[in-house]
């Protein structure tokens, strides 16, 4: 078993320390896998985001779900996945729900390849544009301990200095 406190797992704030670290693969996908992947979807409808990473719920596991429209149903899980970004730039305004209250135009590829194993333990390969591929490589950065304030411009991070230190001061109180 993984040992995951998956009843303990809640939403977690950069800059919490899980957020800033590179996740850890999943050695076997197993029921507390499932059971978590569960959760994270319950976080995602709560929180009404399109993609969540398993640091964002607080379990450093390379692991993240994607349902680009924000219904449980649609949810899907992408265990040990990678991204390779590729095609033109684009920059367009994103949102993290770990970074509550920031909006920042963040330049990503428009394409994206992915590879990752679903909870049946089958492998995948998909090939995604759009709002899709760039969610995928929002979602990557996650589980590689990035998130879009480390993406984000000079300029942008002047601009939310205040709900930055209100985030960092939030968390040095948890
Ligand atoms: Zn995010």
């Amino acid at each position: 078993m993984s040992q995951i406190d998956v009843d303990r797992c809640k939403m977690t704030y950069y800059p919490a320390t899980v957020l800033r670290g590179r996740a850890t693969p999943v050695e076997q996908i197993d029921d507390e896998i499932r059971r978590l992947v569960e959760k994270m979807k319950d976080l995602l409808v709560e929180k009404k985001g399109i993609g969540l990473a398993a640091p964002q719920a607080g379990v450093g596991l390379r692991l993240f779900i994607v349902s680009l429209s924000g219904k449980r149903e649609d949810a899907r899980a992408y265990v040990n996945p990678t991204v390779t970004a590729h095609g033109d730039l684009d920059e367009v305004e994103e949102g993290c729900l770990s970074v509550p209250g920031i909006w920042a135009k963040i330049r990503r590829y428009k394409k994206a390849t992915v590879t990752a194993t679903d909870l049946d333990g089958r492998q995948f390969t998909e090939e995604a544009e759009g709002l899709y591929a760039r969610c995928l490589q929002h979602e990557y950065d996650h589980i590689e301990g990035t998130v879009i304030v480390n993406r984000m411009s000079e300029a942008a991070r002047i601009a939310h200095r205040r709900q930055l230190k209100k985030l960092a001061d939030q968390q040095e109180s948890t």
